[in-house]
C-alpha cells in the first residue's frame, strides 16, 4: 500500500484515488518572465518520478503543469525589453521545455495556458460571484475570505491573518485579507473582455478552473513546493471549495524548498522566497562560471541532466535540497559505479544495458529466487527499494538499494569471475539481477540514454587510459614487470583498476 503525506492532514495517509486505478495529479507550474532556474526544476523532477512509480503500481495517471503567462512580472519584463508580452511568454516556455526534456522530464499529459482558457477562468468568477463568495468593484472582482467558514484550514491561518495584496486596490476591498479575482485594466496592458469590463485573472483563479476543466471539481493529489501553501494554494482550496461544495484534493503534496550550499555543502541564509531565489541563482553563477553566462541551461551543460536529476532524487522530496557544486561532483560519481557496471554486464553478456526493456508493472518484475543465495539478495534490495517508494515516495531511500543492488552485483561478478570464465547458471543470474536494476532504475528516470563519455572520462582520458595499458603490456612482454607493476599500483592510488579480461585489458574507475 503506498502512503502518501498530506499538508491537508498533516499525516501520511494510505494512497487510495478518488476512481479506483484513475489519478489526476496538478502541480503548479512555472510564470514564464524569465529564464527557469534549477529551483523551477525540483518539482517536476518529483512529480515525474510520482508518476513513473504509481504507473507501475498500475494506476493510470494524468499529470497537469499549467503555465502561468499573463501576470504583473510578465507585463514588467514585456515594458523592460519593448516586446509583447506573448513573446516573453513564448521565450520563456521554449526554455522552461528545453529544460525539462535535459533533465528527463517527459511525463507530463498536458500543460495548460492561462491565456487558453480566458472563458473557464471568468465562468469560475463568475459563479463565485453568484454563490456569494465573491463581488465586483469598479472593474475588480475579490473574493470574500470573511464568506469562507473553511479558509485557513490548509496553512493553518486564520482570515486575520492573510493580507492580500495592498496599494490602490485595497481601498476597494472589503478586508484586507480578500484577494483578487479578477484584475481591471489599466491602460497599456494586456486585456480580455469580461461582465466586468476589460481586465485580466488573478493567479489563484487561473489554477482553480484549469484543474477543473481538466481533471474535474475534484482531483487526487495537488503538488507544489512548499512556498506554495500560503497562499496560493490556500486560496484555490477555497475558491474551488466555495465554487463547487465538496473537497478539491484528496492529496495536497509539497516539496521541500532548496537552498544554496557553499563549497562544504553547509547551509545558509533566511528562508523567504526572494532569499531563496537569491541564492540559488548564486549558485547557478558560483558553479557555471567557468562558463560563461551562467544559469541552468550552462549547469546542464557542465553536469548532464542526469546527474543533476540523480542529485535530487538522492533527497527526500519533503526535505530542503542542499545544492551545492562537491553535492553535484559526488553524484557523478555515484552514477560513474553504474555505468561501470553496464559495461561489465556488455562485456560478459553482451547485451547492452540500455537496450533492456524495463517491466512496465511492479508484478511483472518480481521473479523466483530459488535457492540462488545472489538472486535472494536482489530480490531483497528490490523489496526494500519497493517499501521505500511506497512510504511517501521516499527516493533518498530507493537509491541508496539500487547502491546496494550495485555493490551485490559485482561482488557476484568478482566471485565468480565471470570477465574470465563462462558459466552459463551464473549469467542467467547476472541477467536477472541487471534486468531488476534496469526495471528499478527507470522508475526513477535514470540511465535511458548512455552517458556521452561511457568509458566514463573524456576523449583525452580514454587515450591516456589506452597508452599506459599499452605501455603496461609491452613492459610485461619484455619481462619488466616492475614497470608493469608500477603502472598498475600508481593507476590503483587514483581510484583506477586495470582489468585483464578474456578479451583483452580494461579498466574502470571506483
Ligand atoms: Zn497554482
Amino acid at each position: 500500500m503506498i502512503r502518501v503525506y498530506n499538508t491537508l492532514s498533516k499525516q501520511k495517509e494510505n494512497f487510495q484515488p478518488l476512481e479506483e486505478g484513475k489519478v489526476g495529479i496538478y502541480l503548479c507550474g512555472p510564470t514564464v518572465y524569465d529564464k527557469s532556474h534549477i529551483g523551477h526544476m525540483v518539482g517536476p523532477i518529483i512529480f515525474d518520478t510520482i508518476k513513473r512509480y504509481l504507473s507501475f503500481s498500475g494506476m493510470d495517471v494524468t499529470w497537469v503543469v499549467n503555465i502561468t503567462d499573463v501576470d504583473d512580472k510578465l507585463i514588467m519584463k514585456s515594458r523592460d525589453r519593448g516586446i509583447p508580452m506573448e513573446a516573453i511568454a513564448e521565450e520563456m516556455t521554449e526554455d522552461y521545455l528545453k529544460n525539462l526534456a535535459a533533465l528527463g522530464v517527459d511525463q507530463i499529459d498536458q500543460m495548460p495556458k492561462a491565456t487558453e482558457h480566458m472563458d473557464e477562468i471568468i465562468q469560475f468568477t463568475q459563479d463565485l460571484i453568484d454563490k456569494g463568495f465573491a463581488y465586483a468593484v469598479d472593474g475588480d472582482v475579490f473574493f470574500d475570505v470573511a464568506a469562507d467558514q473553511g479558509y485557513g484550514k490548509l496553512s493553518n491561518r486564520s482570515a486575520d491573518a492573510a493580507q492580500g495584496a495592498g496599494g490602490e486596490a485595497a481601498s476597494r476591498k472589503k478586508s484586507a485579507s480578500d484577494f483578487a479575482l479578477w484584475k481591471a485594466a489599466k491602460d497599456d496592458e494586456p486585456s480580455w473582455d469580461s461582465p466586468w469590463g476589460k481586465g485580466r485573472p488573478g493567479w489563484h483563479i487561473e489554477c482553480s478552473a484549469m484543474s477543473r476543466g481538466i481533471l474535474g471539481e475534484s482531483f487526487d493529489i495537488h503538488g507544489g513546493g512548499l512556498d506554495l501553501v500560503f497562499p496560493h494554494h490556500e486560496n484555490e482550496l477555497a475558491q474551488s471549495e466555495c465554487c463547487h461544495g465538496k473537497p478539491m484534493v484528496k492529496y495536497w503534496m509539497h516539496n521541500g524548498l532548496m537552498r544554496a550550499g557553499d563549497a562544504t555543502g553547509k547551509v545558509g541564509g533566511r528562508s523567504d522566497r526572494e532569499a531563496e531565489e537569491q541564492q540559488q541563482a548564486t549558485v547557478e553563477t558560483k558553479i557555471s562560471r567557468s562558463k560563461g553566462a551562467g544559469g541552468l541551461a550552462d549547469l546542464i551543460d557542465t553536469h548532464g541532466g542526469e546527474r543533476i536529476r540523480f542529485f535530487l532524487l538522492r533527497t527526500h522530496y519533503r526535505s530542503t535540497i542542499i545544492f551545492s557544486e562537491p553535492g553535484l561532483e559526488e553524484a557523478g560519481v555515484a552514477l560513474e559505479s553504474f555505468y561501470r557496471l553496464f559495461e561489465r554486464f556488455e562485456r560478459i553478456t553482451g547485451t547492452d544495458f540500455y537496450t533492456i526493456a524495463p517491466t512496465a508493472e511492479r508484478t511483472q518484475g518480481e521473479f523466483e529466487a530459488g535457492d540462488c543465495e545472489f538472486l535472494k539478495q536482489v530480490a531483497d534490495h528490490r523489496q526494500s527499494y519497493l517499501d521505500h517508494m511506497d512510504d511517501d515516495f521516499n527516493t533518498g531511500g530507493a537509491t541508496s538499494d539500487l547502491f546496494d543492488l550495485v555493490r551485490t552485483i559485482n561482488r557476484f561478478i568478482d566471485e565468480h569471475q565471470l570477465e574470465q570464465a563462462e558459466s552459463t547458471e551464473a549469467i542467467a543470474a547476472l541477467t536477472q539481477a541487471v534486468t531488476t536494476l534496469r526495471e528499478l532504475s527507470a522508475i526513477l528516470g535514470v540511465f535511458k540514454t548512455p552517458p556521452a563519455n561511457s568509458a566514463g572520462g573524456d576523449a583525452l582520458t580514454n587515450q591516456l587510459m589506452e597508452l599506459l595499458i599499452a605501455l603496461r603490456a609491452e613492459a610485461r612482454a619484455s619481462k619488466n614487470f616492475e614497470i608493469a607493476d608500477r603502472i598498475r599500483d600508481g593507476l590503483a592510488e587514483i581510484g583506477v583498476t586495470i582489468e585483464d579480461r578474456k578479451d583483452g585489458t580494461g579498466w574502470r574507475a571506483g
